[in-house]
């Protein structure tokens, strides 16, 4: 695996490639990697001839309060893990190079990005779209693979990619999950021994939601409302969201008369947790 700590390094050992024809995956995360991350890589080894991961933890998408200080940075480690998947380029590029000090461009993804996640971090998919457009720019891959477990992301890199016309194609991959339905994620580290014990709590109760509202029995309405009750009384500490939106434009569904995702982000104490499940047309 060859390690880029620079655009013009990355560049020039990826612009070769596109030149003669040779079909290149990028996979962009911010590091801690998990078999989420390495199935991202996975999709993109089975459609493209070569892969570049990124492990860049970017600082536009958190607020002054979270954290970023904190946030787990183990690149040694994911870089060997890279290596013994197969992965041909890993980009880690130094903050301090990344963005020029007088970097003052903001790339803004209207409509999918109000709700959600959005109202509660409302830095963030500016964050998220402004750091991925840099990275589609730089790397140039015909292909680039994001989770659906950050379902919100995902479809806001579609828009984002579809209304610039950048030349990419974005595949969303299933969420990789524990045993016990957990999402896997880098934050999961950060939970107590009583908050992992719950954590699985939240796919459980979206996954009997789905249910509910693909029965057709009771409203949308009633089920976000019934779900977020009982991830309070499961032992969440708050409930950010918990709602059925269209699963392609993410506007709410107040009838489950269309393919739908139920989103929904909880607490358990300082750690925030976000899961997701596709909900079938009535
Ligand atoms: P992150 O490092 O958290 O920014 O994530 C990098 C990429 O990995 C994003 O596209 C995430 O959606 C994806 N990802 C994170 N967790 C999972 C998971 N459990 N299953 C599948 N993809 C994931």
């Amino acid at each position: 695996m060859i390690v880029c700590k620079t655009k013009e390094d990355v560049r020039a050992i990826i612009q070769p490639w596109l030149r003669e024809g040779i079909s290149l995956g990028a996979v962009p995360t911010m590091g801690a990697l998990h078999e989420g991350h390495l199935s991202l890589l996975g999709v993109a080894q089975q459609q493209c001839q070569r892969t570049v991961a990124s492990l860049y933890v970017n600082p536009l998408q958190f607020a002054p309060h979270e954290d970023f200080g904190t946030y787990p940075r183990t690149v040694e480690a994911d870089a060997a893990i890279l290596e013994r998947r197969g992965c041909d380029v890993l980009f880690a590029p130094e903050p301090s190079t990344f963005f020029a000090t007088d970097f003052s461009t903001r790339v803004l993804v209207e409509d999918v990005t109000q709700a959600y996640c959005g109202k509660a971090r409302p830095h963030f998919f500016e964050g998220v779209a402004t750091t991925v457009t840099k990275l589609l720019m730089i790397l140039s891959p015909s292909v680039a693979v994001f989770g659906e477990k950050d379902y919100q992301q995902l479809v806001t890199i579609k828009r984002l990619v579809r209304d610039m016309d950048i030349p990419v194609t974005i595949i969303g991959a299933p969420t990789v999950r524990e045993k016990d339905g957990l999402a896997l994620s880098s934050r999961n580290q950060y939970l107590t021994g009583t908050e992992r014990a719950c954590a699985p709590k939240l796919f459980e109760i979206l996954h009997i939601a789905s249910d509910k509202i693909a029965k057709g029995g009771d409203t949308p309405a009633q089920v976000n409302a019934w779900a977020k009750a009982q991830l309070l009384s499961a032992g969440f500490t708050k409930v950010d969201y918990c709602e059925l939106a269209d699963a392609d434009n993410l506007k709410p569904l107040d009838k489950a008369d269309r393919p739908g995702r139920l989103l929904a982000a909880a607490w358990l104490g300082k750690t925030r947790l976000i899961d997701n499940i596709a909900v079938k047309a009535v």
